[in-house]
């Protein structure tokens, strides 16, 4: 089976697009890779965030991701601070990488400008630490959405460089474009995220989720029930294709165009559906959450595995830099 690596950033509750976007598919593909997934919590200090949360965040998050699947899966799960080489590593990468191109990504331009006061140069090598993250695994498959593709070409060309100064040592890592990696928050306009207050949380209550529903944007262009609405152009249409069963998807497709369905029906299947998908993943959340040994078990035994492999291409590096062993 070919290696496979993705992370996820403890940065909040895990909302739809997460799911959607991300883990749904880490789920799908656990069973198709030998598959390491991280808690990337290296990653999540290069911004403000807040320190008191910032553990047990980083436990829910682990907690959400076996809830929403990955329990049942043969794959791996450690949180990237407890396996020191990949920290290590991205030092010897920062030695390869020229500024030029990390200058050049476009997630640091972005970064820069949300973080206006605190441009530091985390944020600007962050993806060398990415690149150690996948290199130090010689994982050659790493499932993300289009906005993080340029920093897989960015890892595929620092294995390059490190292989042809050192010796054949990393595979080039190859993008695995996943399905639904950019779903748009409640307003119809943003991808949903939880600092723009436009998410549904995947844990949320029933009473919750439906009320967010039902004041969410559709078609802008549709003002009454009698006029026609076009699904292509409505957020709600995009969940359901995800939630809902394929014929009564294209049912709704039909019935919108020509006015046959009203938004508050739409919605109310779509929350229904919702509803029944989310409830067994909120209860086994709350199971995992409140017998937090379960998840340190899996982080256990996920970090004595990274741990193992990490050391392994670690000494392997040094032996190619040339360092002194004694
Ligand atoms: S009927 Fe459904 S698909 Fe059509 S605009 Fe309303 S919410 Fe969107």
């Amino acid at each position: 089976m070919k290696r496979l690596f993705s992370g996820i950033q403890p940065t909040g509750e895990l909302h739809i697009g997460n799911y959607l976007g991300a883990i749904k598919n880490w789920v799908e593909l656990a069973d198709k890779f030998d598959a390491i997934f991280c808690i990337v919590d290296y990653h999540a200090i290069s911004v403000e965030y807040e320190i008191h949360e910032f553990s047990s965040r980083t436990q829910n998050l682990a907690a959400g991701l076996l809830a929403c699947g990955l329990v049942e899966k043969k794959c791996t799960l450690f949180v990237q601070s407890h396996v020191q080489e990949h920290t290590e590593l991205a030092w010897v990468l920062n030695s390869i990488t020229p500024m030029g191109d990390l200058s050049r990504m476009t997630q640091f331009k972005d970064k820069s400008r949300q973080n206006p006061d605190n441009i530091n140069a985390g944020l600007f090598s962050y993806p060398v630490l990415q690149a150690a993250d996948i290199l130090i695994y010689k994982a050659e498959v790493v499932p993300v959405g289009e906005d993080q593709v340029q920093h897989i070409e960015l890892s595929r060309e620092i294995a390059r460089k490190f292989n042809a100064r050192y010796g054949e040592t990393f595979p080039e890592p190859k993008e695995y474009l996943t399905r639904g990696a950019r779903i748009l928050g409640l307003d119809g306009q943003a991808k949903m995220s939880k600092s723009l207050n436009n998410h549904i949380g995947v844990f949320e209550d029933e009473k919750s989720l439906r009320e967010k529903l039902r004041t969410a944007f559709t078609d802008p262009a549709r003002l009454r029930r009698s006029d026609p609405g076009n699904p292509d152009v409505c957020n709600i249409f995009t969940l359901h294709k995800f939630f809902t069963e394929e014929g009564v998807v294209k049912q709704i497709d039909g019935d919108c165009r020509k006015a046959a369905i009203g938004c508050v029906e739409c919605k109310k299947i779509l929350a229904d559906r919702m509803v029944s998908h989310l409830t067994p993943l909120r209860e086994r959340y709350e199971d995992l959450t409140s017998n937090q040994e379960k998840v340190r078990d899996v982080l256990s035994d996920g970090f004595v595995r990274c741990s193992g492999l990490a050391k392994t291409t670690m000494n392997e590096v040094r032996e190619r830099l040339g360092l002194f062993r004694p």
